[in-house]
């Protein structure tokens, strides 16, 4: 441990279980001094999360759906009580109708995609508001995305279009909380099988290509976005906002299949 995140407190949202992309960073602060809050999303993925706080002795921050604006005040107000002020957020919070996220773009419906924009983008933003007000010593944001943003993913649809705009949001952001010395950034992870991944079409080929074509000829893990995580989160990246960094094995710089790539 380096103790890079010492004397660091923040909130951590989105992790359900142990394979989530939230529970990775929350590792990595942890094993580097950071102290960590955590929500869930209702009384199911409670159980879930409930051991997984005790094993990083973190806070439970409460119950936090993104779409009840009065369950995300709550969770604010506890940290407030609990902490005072923060030094970072982690937003790893995304959804969309699994119906949707298969077939073509061109067939989402108007519910849908007002629901994905909501969760998956102005979550970022409304948590965001909530946790400025907390980080009067300057602080570090960051959200997760996924290169279905920049180039067109089969099954990714509607999400592609909604992590388009988180990307967005994060330079927009970075300008608003600069002057704070609040740092705003993305990673964009390459693929993990994850419970929110399980709902997109084909995701194993998905997988399978991206082993096959990255530079570095594997997917990324849980831990490996966490580390990247750590650099963002820390001091390190002092220099650092309003960038979606890439943590995918290189897959993003690929024009085309890799020479040796067995057919799959
Ligand atoms: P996950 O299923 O472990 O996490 C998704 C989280 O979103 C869950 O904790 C869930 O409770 C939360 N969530 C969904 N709707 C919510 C709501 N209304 N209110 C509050 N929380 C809500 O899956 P993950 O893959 O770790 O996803 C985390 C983030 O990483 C997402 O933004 C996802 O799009 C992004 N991402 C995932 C991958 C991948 O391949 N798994 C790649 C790049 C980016």
């Amino acid at each position: 441990a380096s103790g890079l995140m010492a004397g660091k407190r923040g909130i951590i949202m989105g992790v359900a279980n142990n394979r989530s992309i939230a529970w990775g960073i929350a590792k990595a602060i942890h094993q580097h001094g950071g102290e960590i809050a955590l929500t869930y999303q209702g009384d199911a993925l409670k159980k879930r999360v409930e051991p997984l706080a005790a094993e990083l002795g973190a806070y439970m921050a409460g119950h936090c759906d993104v779409s009840d604006e009065s369950s995300v005040d709550a969770v604010f107000e506890n940290l407030e009580k609990h902490w005072g002020k923060i030094d970072f957020l982690v937003h790893a919070i995304g959804f969309s109708d699994k119906d949707e996220l298969t077939g073509r773009y061109i067939d989402t419906s108007p519910e849908n995609f007002a629901k994905t924009m909501q969760i998956s983008v102005y979550s970022f933003t409304s948590v965001a508001r909530r946790a400025e007000k907390l980080m009067t010593g300057g602080g570090s944001m960051l959200t997760l995305t996924y290169y279905g943003a920049e180039k067109v993913m089969p099954n990714y649809n509607v999400m592609g279009i909604a992590k388009a705009a988180l990307e967005a949001s994060v330079k927009y952001l970075a300008v608003d909380l600069g002057p704070k010395n609040i740092r705003v950034n993305a990673i964009s992870a390459g693929p993990i099988k994850t419970l929110a991944a399980s709902g997109i079409g084909d995701f194993r080929y998905i997988l399978k290509w991206n082993e096959y074509n990255a530079p570095l000829r594997r997917t990324v893990t849980i831990e490996e976005v966490g580390d990247v995580g750590l650099y963002m989160l820390s001091d390190l990246s002092r220099s650092v906002t309003g960038e979606t960094h890439h943590a995918d094995s290189g897959y993003h710089v690929v024009g085309m299949k890799a020479v040796d790539a067995p057919d799959i």
